[in-house]
């Protein structure tokens, strides 16, 4: 077993991490910070970046969090392509496991592990997923070249998936279960203004139909969420946008969490129910969810992290 004793863990490599990353290196703190599993983060899944302040042209996200990290090791961050197993908060110094066998001993930790998609959670979603079933279109756009699509969900994430897969399939259909979409006005333009979207309002996926041998998504089965009337699209792609879950279950009782399982910070902070564990960007955010929000409280969790570190050790 391989044990650091160090000032700041961060677990997590999204824009919260980073940014935590680059203040506490600055801050001469020698941060570690373990990727987790999707190293990157939910941007390293997006193409068109327009709203990260600082860029007058369209960025891309995997290019914005190449950055990211290049600027958190030039800083002195200690990188570590590895994944949180165990934590244990209940004593200082924080005990936290890795996959490969770290022990990390940590005067504090930050945690910016953030969220995960949400899927509809039907018994047919988990035969297809990955035959034809997605949840995210930049990574699986391209297979569906000339092709008709489904995109469930109507916040802007789903909008954005629409949008993006036009570049690629024939026809993109948005399916919602509500008669109004959750979406940004400028995306809703965008989306009501292409001609190779439509939208069915008021409906909601009941079950995924296609061969098993190889698997193959063939058509999709909807009902109507008014009168329950089913009818079926043939479609060889289903791109599933309904959101997302914190990813807080190594942390299940041992912060206070909400009854969605987001961790609760105190009011403008990133401190959480234990003193010395901060937490920032989506794992604690349902709000506002965006890279710069969670940058801007990676940034506040550093800043916490070296103010507790001063006072209490
Ligand atoms: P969201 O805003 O929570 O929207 C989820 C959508 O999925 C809602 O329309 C919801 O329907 C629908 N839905 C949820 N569960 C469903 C189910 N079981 N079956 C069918 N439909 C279901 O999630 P999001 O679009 O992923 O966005 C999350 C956050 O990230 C938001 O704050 C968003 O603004 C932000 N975001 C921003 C950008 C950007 O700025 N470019 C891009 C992506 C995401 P109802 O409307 O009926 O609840």
């Amino acid at each position: 077993m391989n044990k650091i004793e160090n000032n700041v863990l961060i677990i997590g490599s999204g824009p919260a991490g980073y940014t935590a990353a680059i203040y506490a290196a600055r801050a001469n703190l020698k941060p570690h910070l373990v990727s987790g599993l999707e190293p990157g983060g939910q941007l390293t899944i997006t193409t068109d970046v327009e709203n990260y302040p600082g860029f007058g042209d369209v960025i891309q996200g995997p290019w914005l969090m190449e950055e990211m990290k290049k600027q958190a090791l030039n800083v002195g961050t200690i990188f570590h392509n590895d994944i949180v197993t165990s934590v244990d908060f209940s004593r200082n110094p924080f005990v936290s496991k890795t996959e490969s066998g770290t022990e990390f001993n940590s005067k504090s930790v930050i945690i910016a592990t953030g969220a995960q998609a949400r899927w509809l959670n039907i018994e047919s979603e988990n035969k297809f997923k990955g035959f034809g079933i997605s949840a995210c279109a930049t990574c699986d756009g391209f297979f569906f070249k000339d092709q008709k699509v489904i995109v469930v969900g109507g916040g802007n994430s789903a909008v954005e998936e629409a949008l993006f897969l036009t570049k690629f399939a024939s026809k993109v259909i948005l399916v919602h279960r509500r008669d109004q979409l959750r979406a940004e006005k400028i995306l809703q333009d965008r989306l009501f203004n292409n001609n190779k979207i439509e939208v069915i309002w008021n409906h909601k996926v009941l079950e995924f139909i296609g061969y098993e041998n190889p698997y193959t998504l063939t058509k999709v089965i909807l009902e109507n969420t008014k009168n329950k009337i089913k009818s079926t699209i043939d479609t060889n792609g289903a791109f599933i946008a309904i959101g997302h879950d914190p990813a807080t279950s190594l942390f299940k009782g041992k912060l206070e969490m909400d009854d969605e399982n987001y961790i609760i910070t105190k009011n403008d902070s990133t401190q959480t129910s234990v003193k010395g564990v901060f937490a920032a960007g989506d794992v604690k955010d349902k709000i506002y969810r965006q890279a710069v929000t969670a940058a801007g409280t990676g940034c506040m969790a550093a800043l916490e992290a070296e103010k507790y570190i001063a006072e209490s050790f």
